[in-house]
């Protein structure tokens, strides 16, 4: 059985340096905002070179708060991408704020730039990229879109902790990076978790008290804020895997550099492209094929799995069907229906990656 993801192993080889921390937290008994919280939220911002890095519960609400503090509210637009998970788009519904879908590049499924600017309007107040699989967004040049046009920038950032472009890390250049810590995740805890990344102290001061109930003192409340934090046990585990995500990155890096050497050239598969601009660390390894139905079912049939990242874009899911009736986005669309998505994690194994290459080569011509 070769899984999509596998914590298993992974906590096995740092279990006694987490296990020593969480003996710790329970003996302290300080469970919310405490010392590893603290830390680590000062070692997250030294790796992702940033100024402030603030935790709070999940990505969803580090993208609500950032917002939030950007000051995206009520009829605002923010440009999105319609290929992504639903929480990209929720956290901009929170404010109530509208989600303006552009559509994205057939290589790296990420928005697709040349047609950001078409899609700005008087309402408009930000861009939101997502560097999608953990693939870096051309960063540089979403930067000078947003200065022409002055629009704050949040990257969605859950997918790519640790990926670069121009040698800087994803969360670096917006006002805001929003990252998600949820188990699955390149850097991942015990439960959920958040953060938001930046460079501005007012910015953070407003994510920090937002996360809070709107307090910087004790029983002052100056704003309506939320109860958005991290606990110590999860700090505990992120502290552990943050010392070794270059580490992991490079693994999953690797088990991709060889998959696609592998499939390169196999008819009726494209495997996924990297755009030469940045450093991809693979959150997902996401091939096209028009055969996905019969890949599947050989995969599954061989104990392996394989997963639709993702099966709907977000303009056709339900909650937003009626209100996008008119908007069509013909390559996401066409990709949601290619798109297959095969193991990858660090610890996955080149002969892992083999078996499973060959019996997509049994099954890729349909
Ligand atoms: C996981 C994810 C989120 C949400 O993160 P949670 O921690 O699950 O709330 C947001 N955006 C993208 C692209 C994600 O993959």
């Amino acid at each position: 059985m070769i899984p999509m993801v596998d914590l298993k192993t992974q906590y096995r080889q740092i279990q006694a340096e987490i296990e020593q921390g969480l003996h710790q937290v329970l003996d302290d008994a300080h469970f919310i905002l405490g010392p590893n919280v603290q830390a680590f939220e000062r070692e997250a911002a030294d790796y992702l070179g940033t100024k402030h890095a603030i935790s709070c519960a999940s990505g969803t609400d580090a993208l609500h708060l950032a917002l939030a503090a950007a000051g995206i509210g009520a009829g605002d637009e923010v440009i999105t991408s319609p290929f992504t998970f639903i929480a990209t788009a929720e956290a901009i519904c929170y404010l109530g704020a509208k989600p303006v879908f552009v559509d994205i590049d057939p290589h790296t499924f990420n928005l697709d730039l040349n047609q950001v600017e078409a899609a700005i309007t008087v309402n408009t107040r930000a861009i939101l990229p997502v560097h999608l699989f953990g693939q870096p967004v051309d960063m540089p040049a979403v930067m000078k879109i947003a200065e022409r046009h002055g629009l704050s920038v949040i990257e969605d950032c859950a997918q790519s902790f640790g990926a670069t472009i121009e040698g800087r890390q994803t969360g670096a250049f917006g006002s805001a990076g929003c990252f998600s810590f949820f188990p699955s995740k390149n850097l991942g805890c015990f439960g959920d978790g958040g953060m938001v990344t930046t460079h501005s102290e007012a910015l953070a001061e407003k994510v920090k008290v937002l996360r809070n109930h709107g307090s910087k003192r004790q029983y002052r409340h100056s704003v309506i804020g939320y109860n958005s934090r991290l606990d110590e046990i999860q700090a505990v585990v992120l502290r552990a895997k943050l010392k070794r995500i270059s580490a992991y990155n490079e693994g999953r890096r690797a088990a991709a550099h060889l998959y696609t050497r592998l499939l390169t050239g196999l008819p009726g598969i494209t495997p996924p492209a990297e755009d030469g601009k940045g450093i991809h660390v693979y959150h997902q390894y996401t091939l096209l094929t028009a055969n996905r139905d019969t890949i599947m079912t050989g995969l599954r049939n061989a104990g392996i799995s394989s997963a639709i990242y993702y099966p709907i874009p977000l303009h056709r899911q339900e909650v937003f069907a009626a209100r996008y009736r008119d908007v069509s986005l013909p390559v996401c669309e066409s990709v949601a229906q290619r798109c297959l998505s095969l193991p990858i994690y660090p610890e996955l194994e080149s002969g892992q990656i083999q078996t499973i290459v060959e019996v997509i080569k049994a099954h890729a011509a349909g």
